[in-house]
């Protein structure tokens, strides 16, 4: 054989053996869920539902996000066109729903589960600038497909988990999202239907004048999704009204699933109820049947049906101010609201939010618009629009004593507002908003000046805290080391410290690699806290933030 052959044989058996390797040897399993007829139907919560089923039944299960725009990663995008942006320990900005993910499952998400057409395409198209591809023609398919199969099994390496479940966003239909849709064509096919199986979420709405469900758009999306290929497995019905039972055979006929395969979603009166009604549905029964897998033990779920009962039947109410300037779009503060949700299960009491627009607060109107609110929030957020609506906010909170909370740009204005109104810096800013103040109270790092880029270049991911004893955060965590996760490029400018403790500021967290100011508070005040991370991202059901429950705690005791 020559050289050239002899390269190609070893090629063959290589590919050969790793195929062998990752697809034979590996016994993880992938459940896809994607989603057709309509967007917002909530796959994030179902695929979040389904992690979490399986998880009490034993199973080591993660869930990742795949999402169909170019940008590399949401974190350039503004909250108007996408929400919130989380952020996960090791710094990614990513897709709200790994929020969701975590939240549900307590397992903490990673890079690797937020992917996008940006990420998988800058990757390939820097191989082949490598020359990585030795002359080929570089295609959707298979080389966007090949790629985007790496990353769904990327996770499933080493046996890490038992199952994977892959969240597509993006509908059955969309142009942009056939290479996803592609990829898992082939990996189902590559797989075995055992080990690799199809939950399609879609819509049945009611006509109200004709009293009746519709199962079209269903089989329409259903007939979509197989024109590429992918026959799902499993249908989840998003319905307002129950589905009888002659309808779901009439679903599962026409859509050519199993009659036990057509779940019913109705409407639910919290995000936390979905895994219990999924439950009853047995979604996560049908899935395990279907990837031949034991049913393990019965979800019993005492401590998130314990959190759910505190949910329903709260004792009391507090009014929490949100004060921010995306308060028009509700995903843009998700984590904020989710961490509301769990602090005041922990405190028996239902969390009110008013959101309150930044920009509309004067000084003639703040009376009028705060003196009701049991608690003030001031949201975190980038650039001026709003910013002396959220300082004159927060005087109002500090002069009356009312409960507040800063995080992150809302730590920030709480330290300009002392500056300015505490300690006579009548000019005191952020570089971030006047870049010639005379009292750059909050400023940029060496690091961050240097930084041309604005993706994935902040302050981004876990860093370390250390408590000072005696404080309101020890108090509220109890700990004396924390790690929380930032994203932010600016900080509190180190040359004030000694000013704003003379003044009465107490720093009662620092990072202790950096010496960077992590929390502020007040002592004379019962409640004044700001935080330079967002205690927000690491909230979950039954890990509430700490933070988040001690200014609950501090908005109930000013009510009562
Ligand atoms: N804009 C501020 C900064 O970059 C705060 C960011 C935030 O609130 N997440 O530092």
């Amino acid at each position: 054989m020559t050289d050239k052959e002899n390269e190609v044989v070893y090629g063959l058996v290589f590919s050969i053996f790793r195929l062998l390797a990752t697809y034979i040897m590996s016994n993880t399993k992938y459940i896809f869920v994607t989603g057709g007829v309509t967007s917002s139907l909530g796959k994030g919560i179902i695929a979040a539902s389904l992690a979490k089923l399986l998880q009490v039944r034993g199973y080591k299960a993660t869930i990742q996000k795949f999402d169909p725009y170019i940008n590399v990663d949401p974190g350039t995008l503004n909250p108007y066109e996408h929400g919130e942006c989380y952020v996960t320990d090791d710094g990614a900005e990513t897709d709200l729903d790994l929020g969701h993910y975590e939240r549900f499952l307590g397992v903490p998400t990673s890079q690797a589960n937020n992917v996008t057409t940006g990420r998988v395409y800058q990757y390939v198209i820097n191989k082949e600038r490598e020359g990585a591809y030795l002359g080929k023609t570089v295609q959707v398919i298979p080389h966007i497909t090949d790629e985007i199969k790496r990353r769904m099994m990327l996770l499933g390496e080493g046996d890490a988990y038992d199952v994977v479940i892959t969240e597509l966003g993006g509908t059955a239909g969309d142009i942009e999202s056939l290479p996803y849709i592609e990829a898992v064509r082939q990996l189902k096919w590559e797989l075995g239907d055992e080990n690799c199986i199809v939950v399609h979420l879609t819509l049945i709405p009611y006509l109200s004048a004709a009293k009746e469900l519709k199962t079209k758009p269903t089989q329409h999306s259903v007939k979509l999704l197989s024109e590429n290929g992918v026959h799902p497995d499993v249908l989840v019905c998003r319905t307002e009204h129950h589905l009888y039972n002659d309808l779901k055979r009439k679903i599962a006929l026409f859509c050519n699933v199993t009659p036990d395969a057509v779940i019913e979603a109705m409407d639910a009166e919290s995000i936390y109820a979905v895994p219990l009604e999924m439950m009853k549905e047995k979604l996560d029964v049908i899935c395990l049947k279907k990837l031949n897998l034991p049913l393990g033990e019965e979800p019993v779920l005492t401590d998130w049906k314990e959190f759910l009962n505190k949910l329903r039947y709260p004792k009391s109410t507090v009014t929490i101010g949100l004060i921010g300037k995306y308060v028009e779009l509700q995903d843009a503060y998700k984590s904020i609201l989710e961490a509301f949700i769990h602090a005041g299960a922990v405190n028996e009491c239902k969390v009110e939010i008013k959101n309150i627009h930044s920009e509309l607060l004067t000084d003639e109107n703040t009376v009028e618009k705060l003196e009701s609110l049991d608690g003030i929030l001031v949201a975190p957020g980038f650039g001026s629009r709003g910013i002396e609506g959220k300082i004159t906010a927060i005087r109002y909170a500090r002069e009356n004593n009312i409960p507040f909370f800063g995080i992150c740009l809302g730590m920030q204005c709480a330290a300009i507002e002392f500056g300015r109104n505490v300690l006579g810096f009548s000019a005191a800013h952020s570089t971030e908003m006047d870049a010639n103040t005379p009292h750059p109270i909050i400023h940029l790092m060496e690091e961050q000046k240097k930084i041309s880029k604005m993706g994935g270049t902040m302050r981004l991911g876990a860093y370390k805290c250390d408590i000072k004893p005696g404080t309101k955060l020890a108090a509220a965590y109890n700990k004396e080391h924390i790690e929380e996760r930032h994203r932010h490029r600016y900080e509190f400018n180190n040359d004030y410290l000694k000013a704003f403790e003379d003044g009465g500021m107490v720093f009662s967290g620092t990072n202790p690699d950096t010496g960077l100011v992590e929390t502020i508070e007040l002592s004379g005040h019962p409640f004044f806290v700001g935080a330079q991370f967002h205690p927000e991202y690491k909230s979950t059901v039954l890990n509430p933030a700490p933070l988040f429950v001690a200014f609950v705690k501090a908005a109930k005791a000013r009510k009562d």
